[in-house]
């Protein structure tokens, strides 16, 4: 194992700032710092696709949301009992507000190999990607906890597996070759991660691609003194599953309003949730024609409300939207379709692909109604 002093490093960029993790190997991951000069967000990736046109963008010249002044902010970050530290709304917030954005601090492919004595818990390829942070970023990095043994676990890869948020690193509508599993990235950021979790979370956590930032929005009203609460687990697998899993990549025992229901009542939700995700999947993977019947349709989206899903929602009026136009039933599609926009962008934003797909659609297919009605 190499000392953490021992420097693998080597620049090969300066402007942006580029340098590879271990110069032993031509094809070891890279470290990208952004803004130029200021180097607040590492990126870490291979070379061929570590994001130097990423660099180029606009948006680095402007200021970081996450800079602006504290009394501005609608929340509070302070202790929560049984959680550590977690998010509070210090007024009331409104469903489909944007609470927070801010960039990363660290944004790296989950995929990386790297070399046998830079493992995934000696925190020596970690170390050397934060090297060249800025000292404001560092001191941001380090404020966060790591849930894993200290004496296994060193506190870098600690703080990274604790804290990390998905994070989607290219514009899925203008991207046809985007590929989920092979371009998924984790990214750790100052304030967003330490939004805690919840079973039926207030908040919904969506990554921004074209501004480079993670953005939080209220998925209900947030009364005072509530904490504001994300997902860290898919939220259509039934109560034990979810638990398990929290347990077992978060190490906490869910304690939230869904999982700690009487068994009845747990039963029920994990029913609704059940069916939710077996419909969604015939839905996003069913060729057309659909199998599914508009009362099942409507059967699910009962169900998001009831568990209080929002983004799951917005998914069952958009595959429901689709289906429908199928069916003949044009005008309840449209309906659908429109539900679903105002929908996804109560949870992701004007800026999410889902919204600006659904407003092609409608301008597409909101013509040839016009043209029906004439
Ligand atoms: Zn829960």
């Amino acid at each position: 194992m190499l000392p953490h002093s021992k420097d693998t490093t080597h620049i090969v960029s300066a402007n942006p700032l580029v340098a590879i993790s271990d110069t032993r190997y031509e094809d070891a991951p890279c470290f990208l710092y952004l803004p130029v000069g200021r180097a607040d967000t590492v990126v870490v990736d291979y070379r061929r696709d570590i994001l130097s046109k990423v660099a180029e963008w606009p948006i680095w010249s402007l200021p970081d949301d996450s800079l602006a002044s504290l009394d501005k902010r609608p929340y509070n970050i302070e202790v929560v009992p049984d959680k550590g530290k977690g998010m509070v709304a210090r007024r009331e917030i409104r469903a489909g507000e944007l609470i927070w954005s801010e960039r990363p601090i660290y944004a790296a492919r989950r995929t990386l190999t790297c070399a046998a004595d830079q493992t995934d818990t000696n925190g020596v390829f970690y170390r050397a990607a934060l090297q060249r942070l800025s000292p404001r970023s560092k001191e941001a990095f380090f404020a966060l906890a790591s849930a894993y043994p200290p004496a296994e676990f060193d506190i870098v890869p600690g703080i990274l597996n604790t804290n990390c948020l998905e994070i989607c690193m290219s514009d899925a509508e203008s991207d046809e070759h985007h590929d989920p599993a092979e371009d998924s990235y984790a990214g750790l950021f100052p304030t967003l991660s330490r939004v805690n979790h919840s079973c039926t979370p207030s908040a919904n956590y969506f990554f921004a691609f074209p501004t480079f930032s993670g953005q939080l929005w209220a998925a209900h009203d947030i009364a005072v003194g509530e904490e504001i609460t994300i997902t860290y687990t898919p939220l259509t697998a039934p109560r034990i599953e979810r638990r398990a899993f929290l347990a077992r990549t978060r190490f906490f025992v869910c304690a939230c309003p869904a999982c700690i229901v009487p068994p009845r009542q747990a039963e029920a939700s994990d029913a609704r949730r059940i069916g939710m995700c077996a419909l969604l999947e015939r839905l996003q993977h069913t060729r057309f024609p659909p199998c599914v019947s508009q009362e099942e349709l409507e059967q699910a989206l009962e169900w998001t409300e009831d568990e209080k899903m929002m983004v799951e929602r917005a998914k069952v009026l958009l595959y429901g939207s689709q289906v429908l136009t199928v069916y003949g039933e044009l005008r309840t599609a449209m309906d659908w379709a429109m539900r679903a926009r105002d929908a996804f962008r109560m949870v992701e934003g004007e800026g999410s692909c889902n919204v600006r797909r659904l407003d092609d659609a409608d301008r597409v297919h909101g013509s040839d109604l016009l043209k029906e009605q004439e």
